[in-house]
C-alpha cells in the first residue's frame, strides 16, 4: 500500500488549509454566538470564492461540475476541512447532501437529476435525508413503520421521523417508507424524493440537541408525513431497493466522517498544545506543559491520531481496491475507533482549557456538544462491534 500523495493533491490540501485558516477560522466566534441563518450571506461569499478557486465540491463527479476526487484523496480534503466547523459547508461536500448526491448519481432518472441533483451539486438547494423514526429503533432500520401506498400515479406517505439534520431550509427530503409490506424484509422499503413544500410533510421544529436547537443547515428536524401525496415518478431507483440504497450511501459516507472527525482531532490537538505551552499554573512561570499529566495527554492523542488516521486511510483504499462489502470489517473498525478517539482528544483538549475550554470563546464546547453524535449515527458503536466481533467470531468455529 502506498500512501503517498500526488503533488495535485498536495497543492489542494495546502490551499485549503491556508482557505481554513484566512477566511473560516476567523468567522467561529460569530458562528458560535449568533443564529447560523444570519451567517448566510457571508458564507455565500466564502462558497463563491471557493468556486473560483475551482476548489468547488471536491468529491462530486467532474461531468456534475464537482472535482471528481477519488474516496483517498476527498479523504485528505475531508480532514483539512474538519478543522473548521464551516469548512464541508463552505466547500460544499456536506453531509446529508453528499450521500444524496451520490445516490442520486447512481439512481435518479434522467428527469430527477435536473430537477434535484444539478441545483443541488451547483448549491444553488440543499436536501436532507428522512430515514430515522421517532418510535422505532433506527439501529434496526428494518423496523421502520412509515409507509408510502399507492394511490393513482401517486404515493401517499405517512410516518413520523426525526433527525432529518438539515431540514430546515432544505428544498427536498429522500425519505425511507414502507412501499412493499408483503415482501422479505430487506426488500419492504423504498426511497422517495419529497419536495419539502409538498403539503403534508410538516417540519414539526428544529429539535434542541446538547441545548442548541439550530437553524438552517446546523439543525436537526423532526418530520411528521399527514398523508403526503407525491408523484410516483419521485421513487429513487427501483421499489423495494430502499436498505440497498441506503447501504451505498454509508460506506465512502463513513470514509468523509472519520476524516472530518480526524480534522476536528487536528484542531483540538494544536489548541491543547498551544494552551498548555502558553499557560502559567505556578509562580516561578512553569507552564500546563511542564505537567506529566498534560505531557501524557499529548503524547496519547498524537499516537492516537496517528494509529486512527492510518485505519481510515486504510479502510478508503480497502473501499477503492477491493470493494464496498469485501471492506465491511475495516469500514465498521474504524467508525468506533476514530469516533472514540475524537471524543477523547477533544475532551483533553478542554480540560486543558479549564474554564475558558466549557466557554464558546474557542471551538472546543462545540465540538464536545456536536461531535458527541458520531458514537451514535450512522451506526451506534456497539452495533458496528456486534457486527465485527460477529464475523471474526465465525472464523474460529
Ligand atoms: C446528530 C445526529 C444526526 C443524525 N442525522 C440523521 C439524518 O440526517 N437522517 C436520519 O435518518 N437519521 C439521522 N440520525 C439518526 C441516527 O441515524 C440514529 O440516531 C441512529 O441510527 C440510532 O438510532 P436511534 O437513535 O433510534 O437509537 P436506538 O436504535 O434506539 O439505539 C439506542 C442505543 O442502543 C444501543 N444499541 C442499539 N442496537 C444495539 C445492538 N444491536 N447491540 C447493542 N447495543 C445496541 C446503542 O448504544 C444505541 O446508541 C442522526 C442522529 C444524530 C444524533
Amino acid at each position: 500500500m502506498d500512501f503517498r500523495i500526488s503533488d495535485r493533491t498536495k497543492t489542494i490540501i495546502e490551499m485549503i488549509n491556508e482557505f481554513v485558516d484566512k477566511e473560516l477560522i476567523p468567522l467561529e466566534v460569530e458562528f458560535l454566538n449568533h443564529d447560523f441563518k444570519e451567517m448566510l450571506p457571508v458564507i455565500r461569499e466564502k462558497q463563491g470564492m471557493v468556486k473560483k478557486m475551482e476548489l468547488w465540491a471536491p468529491n462530486y463527479p467532474k461531468e456534475l461540475g464537482g472535482m471528481g476526487l477519488d474516496l483517498v484523496d476527498h479523504a485528505l480534503v475531508s480532514e483539512a476541512l474538519g478543522r473548521s466547523p464551516l469548512g464541508h459547508f463552505v466547500f460544499w461536500c456536506q453531509a446529508p447532501d453528499a450521500g444524496n448526491v451520490e445516490i442520486l448519481h447512481k439512481f435518479a432518472t434522467a428527469e430527477q437529476k435536473k430537477t434535484y441533483l444539478e441545483p443541488l451539486v451547483r448549491g444553488d438547494i440543499r436536501s436532507c435525508f428522512a430515514m430515522t423514526e421517532v418510535d422505532m429503533p433506527g439501529s434496526n432500520p428494518v423496523l421502520l413503520e412509515s409507509t408510502a401506498v399507492k394511490d393513482g400515479n401517486d404515493y401517499v406517505i405517512n410516518g413520523h421521523k426525526w433527525y432529518t439534520t438539515a431540514a430546515d431550509g432544505a428544498r427536498f427530503a429522500i425519505a425511507m417508507a414502507v412501499t412493499n409490506p408483503e415482501a422479505p424484509t430487506y426488500l419492504q422499503a423504498s426511497m422517495i424524493i419529497v419536495p419539502t413544500d409538498t403539503p403534508g410533510f410538516n417540519l414539526v421544529r428544529n429539535i434542541p440537541v446538547m441545548g442548541h436547537s439550530g437553524s438552517d443547515y446546523f439543525s436537526h428536524g423532526e418530520i411528521l408525513f399527514q398523508n403526503c401525496r407525491v408523484p410516483q415518478k419521485n421513487l429513487l431507483g427501483p421499489e423495494g431497493q430502499g436498505f440497498v440504497i441506503a447501504q451505498e450511501r454509508l460506506g465512502p459516507g463513513r470514509i468523509h466522517h472519520c476524516m472530518r472527525w480526524l480534522g476536528i482531532c487536528n484542531r483540538a490537538f494544536d489548541l491543547l498544545c498551544r494552551r498548555a505551552n502558553f499557560r502559567k499554573i505556578s509562580l516561578d512561570g512553569k507552564t500546563l506543559a511542564t505537567r506529566q499529566t498534560v505531557q501524557n495527554w499529548v503524547a496519547e492523542s498524537a499516537a492516537e491520531i496517528q494509529a486512527a488516521r492510518l485505519m481510515t486511510l486504510h479502510a478508503a483504499w480497502c473501499i477503492e481496491n477491493i470493494g464496498l462489502k469485501e471492506s465491511r470489517d475495516e469500514v465498521s473498525m474504524i467508525k468506533y475507533v476514530v469516533a472514540n478517539t475524537m471524543n477523547r482528544v477533544v475532551d483533553r483538549a478542554l480540560q486543558v482549557h479549564g474554564g475558558l475550554g466549557m466557554t464558546d470563546d474557542t471551538v472546543l464546547a462545540f465540538f464536545y456538544r456536536h461531535e458527541r453524535a458520531a458514537r451514535i449515527y450512522d451506526g451506534a458503536d456497539e452495533v458496528h462491534k456486534t457486527a465485527v466481533a460477529k464475523r471474526i467470531l465465525a472464523r474460529y468455529k
